[in-house]
């Protein structure tokens, strides 16, 4: 063979490491590696499409396949494909390093931790497949080919595994003829591995093979093909063959595939190594037709432990993988629904920019809305565990959807969950209206940050002691959604019900002529009330609109409340997180005349007494802590509270 000087390169420390673990492999299910490789090839066989379709100068007439070669003698194994390959810094960078974000940090962990090789190496598997490194687990060395669409040069890389590898330039007959990649394993030898019970298998049996590509690579799109024996006649021949089905999964009928399949099938797609959640099919025939199988994933991508690298909805046309990621097929709040979409009614040549004006593409998305949406209620009604556990991890991102896509927002808050006042379970809108008391106004709500601490505020007082139910709403997306939405009715219903902040001003319990009642009551207290509000007014003029007395509150003294159109202190806080300047809203401090503590702040006003600016800025923070806010000043809050309670200690003391 003709080759270029080679150049020794050493691995980056964690792929050398992960390498080394490989090698000494302890992990029984060692058959994977041959699902990776081939995994790897369709991959580059799908991107050399893409760029072909995108770039006029590559043929796109080619004969796109997987070969497995293999030799009994010899002791070897080749995958190849006729795919995008490799360029020399391509083989650098992706073989040579580990650039699968979160293994580094993994490794690291595993090592500290003193987990043991198994469970380490099980983990790894799971989470981050450890793609083309499996090879090790069966092989003592590994030599690839590969050669780059659009140059001429076929590169190799050699390694045993021990820390380094080569990489030489072949010419000559073992150059590649065009592009693509092949990769030749030098089997271990077989028998008993050290610490396992298993004897290792013939990687190199015909149908050992078979089985293997049968099980995991069956629904691969391109044709896997191998030299087979044939018998005819009691005459052997040698013949190649296609040992995959091709058959697209989403093509069968649901009762043709098993679980197993597309579970096989959903960790291909999705990169994710935990079973999904839940799972529906389409098949929607008029004036545009496609097949569709989706999945809602059990975790969500956020996890930094998850290498979330491809999802979406893939796009196939006629059976031909067209793209990754189409996002035109679903709205960005669906981001988490992994799936493919393989239509017949869509030109080949498709490019991303038409897809977004498509009508075709337009129909397909709102089908796939329409079932999603009817899949999830199904969910809820017959599997309400399960679809807390989608509430929790995507819920957040589907409410999204009430805000960005009017139209189906009415259809997104019907499937939305939230914590109530009264349940300690998640609840449903339609639940709460049906739980509504006479006399309500509206569905009450307050936002906040945590539900348990909003259960607590002073503000929902009132409407407790009425029986009326609070939603407790903790994302900063549901303030968006109820300021956007303000108000809301399902499918069945002619009227609307507003939804209503229990922190705006003048949002109240009261039925009218209570209300009226209440403002009598209040209004006896105004005298004796005007030099205390005149006080609190002034000193806290820079934060405050208003103090007022108010019969929202039975039992806690104080607390703040909004004009109907400020943003509440979350939001405000979360578009300072987010780097805009927001002037924070002046606030309405409503106090309660029958409490003990503003009585005697009233009798202190009046007598002139100086502590009145102490209580009542202690007064205002302790109504922004219960607000989930920041006081401005936590020392002299601490100050002034420790002399209030060293006052009241004096009367105390021996
Ligand atoms: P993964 O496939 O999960 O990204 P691998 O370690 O299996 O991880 O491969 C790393 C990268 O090497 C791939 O993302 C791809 O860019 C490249 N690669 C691997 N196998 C092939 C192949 N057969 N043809 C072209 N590129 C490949």
């Amino acid at each position: 063979m003709a080759q270029s000087q080679q150049e020794k390169l050493y691995f980056q420390t964690e792929a050398a490491e992960l390498l080394n673990m490989m090698i000494h492999s302890v992990y029984s299910n060692k058959d994977i590696f041959l699902r990776e490789l081939i995994s790897n090839a369709s991959d580059a066989l799908d991107k050399r499409r893409i760029e072909a379709l995108s770039n006029g100068e590559y043929s796109t007439e080619y004969k796109a396949e997987i070969r497995i070669e293999r030799d009994k003698d010899k002791r070897t194994l080749a995958i190849s494909d006729n795919g995008v390959g490799m360029t020399r810094e391509d083989i650098e960078n992706f073989i040579g390093t580990i650039a699968k974000s979160g293994t580094k940090e993994f490794l690291a962990n595993a090592k500290k931790s003193g987990a043991d090789a198994l469970s380490t190496q099980e983990m790894l598997i799971g989470q981050f497949g450890v793609g083309f490194y499996s090879a090790f687990m069966v092989s003592d060395r590994v030599e690839l080919f590969s050669r780059r669409l659009g140059t001429q040069e076929t590169w190799k890389f050699d390694s045993t595994g021990d820390g380094s590898y080569t990489i030489s330039r072949i010419e000559g007959d073992d150059a590649l003829p065009e592009c693509g990649t092949k990769i030749l394993l030098h089997l271990k030898k077989p028998g008993k591995p050290d610490d396992s019970p298993d004897e290792d298998k013939d990687y190199t049996d015909e149908w050992t093979l078979r089985d293997l590509v049968r099980q995991y690579s069956d629904f691969i799109s391109y044709p896997i093909v191998m030299a087979c024996s044939k018998w005819k006649d009691k005459v052997e021949t040698i013949e190649d063959e296609t040992i995959n089905s091709q058959k697209a999964i989403w093509c069968k009928a649901e009762s043709e595939v098993k679980d197993e399949d597309y579970l096989e099938f959903y960790k291909r797609l999705s990169r994710d190594w935990k079973e999904p959640l839940s799972r529906f099919t389409l098949n929607a025939e008029g004036t545009v037709s496609f097949r569709g199988l989706m999945f809602i994933p059990s975790q969500a991508p956020m996890d930094l432990l998850i290498n979330n690298k491809g999802g979406g909805i893939s796009l196939y046309i006629k059976r031909v993988f067209i793209m990754n990621d189409c996002t035109s097929l679903v709205p960005e709040y669906l981001r988490f629904v992994k799936g493919v979409v393989d239509s017949e009614d869509l030109p080949l040549n498709i490019s991303r920019e038409i897809l977004q004006d498509d009508q075709r593409i337009r129909v397909i998305r709102r089908s796939i809305l329409r079932k999603l949406f009817s899949h999830l209620r199904k969910m809820r009604a017959d599997e309400r565990e399960k679809y807390e556990k989608f509430w929790k991890n995507f819920g957040r991102v589907f409410k999204e959807g009430a805000v960005q896509d009017q139209e189906n927002a009415d259809a997104i808050l019907e499937l939305s969950l939230f914590h109530s006042t009264d349940e300690d379970a998640l609840t449903t809108l339609s639940d709460y209206k049906s739980r509504m008391k006479q006399g309500q106004e509206g569905v009450y709500y307050i936002v906040g940050r945590d539900a348990a601490a909003l259960k607590g505020s002073p503000k929902l007082e009132a409407f407790a002691a009425k029986g009326y139910e609070v939603l407790l709403l903790t994302d900063p997306v549901d303030e968006v959604i109820m300021a956007r939405k303000h108000e809301y009715k399902d499918k069945d219903e002619e009227a609307e019900t507003k939804f209503l902040d229990v922190s705006a001003g003048d949002v109240n319990a009261e039925s009218e002529s209570e209300r009226k009642e209440a403002e009598e009551r209040l209004k006896s207290f105004e005298d004796d009330f005007a030099p205390l509000k005149e006080r609190i007014k002034k000193s806290l003029e820079s934060t405050l609109s208003d103090a007022r007395l108010s019969s929202r509150m039975t039992s806690s003294p104080a607390c703040l409340v909004s004009d109907s159109n400020a943003a509440s202190m979350q939001m405000e806080q979360l578009m300072r997180a987010m780097g805009q300047e927001v002037p924070a809203s002046k606030r309405i401090l409503e106090l309660n005349p029958e409490h003990p503590v503003v009585r005697g702040m009233i009798k202190l006003a009046k007598d002139g007494d100086s502590r009145v600016e102490d209580f009542a800025s202690v007064l205002y923070d302790q109504a922004v802590i219960l607000d989930g806010g920041t006081i401005a000043d936590p020392a002299s809050f601490s100050r002034r509270l420790s002399e209030i309670m060293n006052s009241a200690l004096d009367k105390v003391k021996p």
